[in-house]
């Protein structure tokens, strides 16, 4: 399998320099070159598989020239290992027309966890096979970053700096991330915002002499690998949902960069017959006006109670704009050329049906949101995290009669008990988050400065360069 970016110049690559790349050299994301198509057949065999199982016949399809299957089947039992349900991301029904899909069972209880702690493996594979020492450098709003840790902590090979904002992450994500005390893992805690932090990761990889000289890796949601962790779980989804054979199955998913809900439409393009993708939003709602009118155009930040959906510029939104031009890279490098001169993207006629075609979407107001969660529990008994409830609330807009909607729960509500507090529902921590509280912090506070970053992250890396 060769990968190719959306933007068409890009010398064709295999999966693991598709990995270490992260964002296109062309500015571009990069797609597999043909998406592999799964027979009805094979996918009626594949019901009675563990989730380790699947993983490896989905990542099969597309690394099999390149990673030997028992190195694939050795990094999939390990990474979902460590996590704390054996089902891995367990189906729960709530109703007959509504199952949840928990995907919070990894360490650091969001989905994120399902994604890096493979990416992690990966990493420390390739680390391993090209004996070179592998330095991750990202920022984080919260979720990524904690996520990211958790997966490559203690590893040989690996060094891991994470910029968040400070002050700014919720006290639950701060302290998954600052307790943490294994030295290949460095916090720098910035003193400004998200926007900041991301201003100096750009500068850092932008400089092309300090980028080689450390080899520096991203873990963006934009890596190929992230979107094909995730596709896995919907074949799960699917094939663990009683009588989906014949009903048409939607799935809600709570969206922000549009990582996860891609993986959804990556997912139906394979073959996977599912019904209606819904994209849930919060008040950033730019994906809802997007398939309601077409028009796609970044608006005015606004802080939720859904915070890890509270983003403007959706960057997975181009890889399914590049499938909406039929693969036309031309077409697809001028709609990007759009939103850089004129701020916004927009698309009509037959391409808009096609869009309202692949997906429904809601951008949930704060307070029905607060709503939401406090109707399922005292209706049901089962606690919603905010960006779980803005999914389930998007799933009543737009499941229909008779059909079934799986709705995915992207975070346990302890990690956003502040949102949860405000409707007096009070909730116990599992002893893991109870625990980080005692735990003593590790972290670095600095200015948002690109110099002051480098000094931290020279003396972090010390003088090994990159060979192991
Ligand atoms: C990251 C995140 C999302 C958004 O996922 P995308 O892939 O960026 O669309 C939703 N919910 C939670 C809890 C998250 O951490």
């Amino acid at each position: 399998m060769k990968y190719i970016s959306t933007r068409g110049n890009v010398e064709a690559k295999g999966f693991i320099d598709t990995v270490l790349m992260g964002l296109a050299d062309d500015g571009g994301l990069m797609v597999p070159s043909e998406i592999p198509v799964v027979s009805a057949a094979e996918l009626e065999e594949w019901r009675t598989l563990s989730y380790q199982e699947l993983f490896l016949k989905i990542f099969s399809y597309y690394t099999n020239d390149e990673i030997p299957y028992e190195d694939l089947k050795e990094m999939a039992y390990t990474s979902y290992g460590n996590f704390r349900a054996p089902e891995v991301t367990p189906v729960r029904k709530l109703s007959d027309s509504l199952y949840v899909l928990e995907l919070f069972h990894g360490p650091t209880f969001a989905f994120k966890d399902v994604a890096l702690q493979f990416m992690g493996e990966l990493y420390s594979y390739i680390s391993r096979k090209q004996n070179k020492i592998i330095h991750i450098l990202g920022a984080t709003s919260g979720d990524t970053g904690a996520a990211a840790i958790q997966g490559v902590r203690g590893k040989e090979g690996i060094k891991i700096c994470i910029l968040h904002p400070h002050g700014k992450v919720s006290r639950v994500q701060e302290l998954q991330m600052t307790t943490v005390d294994d030295s290949n893992v460095l916090n720098l805690s910035v003193h400004g915002n998200f926007d900041d932090c991301q201003k100096v990761i750009k500068d850092l990889f932008a400089d092309l002499d300090f980028k080689s000289k450390y080899h520096l890796r991203a873990i963006n949601s934009i890596n190929f690998v992230r979107i094909l962790a995730q596709t896995v779980y919907y074949f799960y989804a699917y094939l663990h949902v009683e009588g989906s054979a014949g009903k048409k199955i939607n799935i809600s998913v709570p969206s922000g960069n549009f990582g996860n809900i891609f993986s959804g439409y990556l997912a139906k393009k394979m073959g996977l017959p599912l019904g209606k993708l819904i994209i849930a939003t919060n008040e950033n709602n730019i994906l809802e006006r997007f398939v309601n009118t077409g028009e796609y155009k970044p608006g005015d930040f606004t802080s939720t109670y859904s915070p890890s959906m509270d983003i403007q510029v959706a960057s997975n939104f181009e890889r399914y704009l590049y499938y909406l031009t039929g693969e036309d890279s031309g077409k697809l490098s001028s709609y990007m050329a759009a939103l850089q001169s004129e701020g916004k993207i927009t698309i009509d006629g037959t391409d808009l049906e096609q869009v309202q075609t692949d997906f429904a979407a809601l951008g949930v107001k704060n307070q029905q949101c607060l709503d939401t969660i406090g109707k399922y529990q005292n209706e049901f008994g089962y606690l919603l995290d905010p960006h779980t409830a803005c999914g389930i609330a998007a799933y009543e807009a737009f499941n229909g009669e008779g059909e079934i909607g799986i709705t995915f729960a992207t975070a346990h509500p302890a990690k956003f008990d502040e949102a949860i507090a405000l409707i007096d529902i009070k909730q116990e921590f599992p002893a893991q988050i109870a625990a980080l509280f005692a735990m003593p912090q590790h972290q670095t506070v600095v200015e948002h400065d690109k110099e002051a970053v480098v000094r931290e992250l020279k003396a972090f890396y010390g003088n090994e360069g990159s060979v192991r």
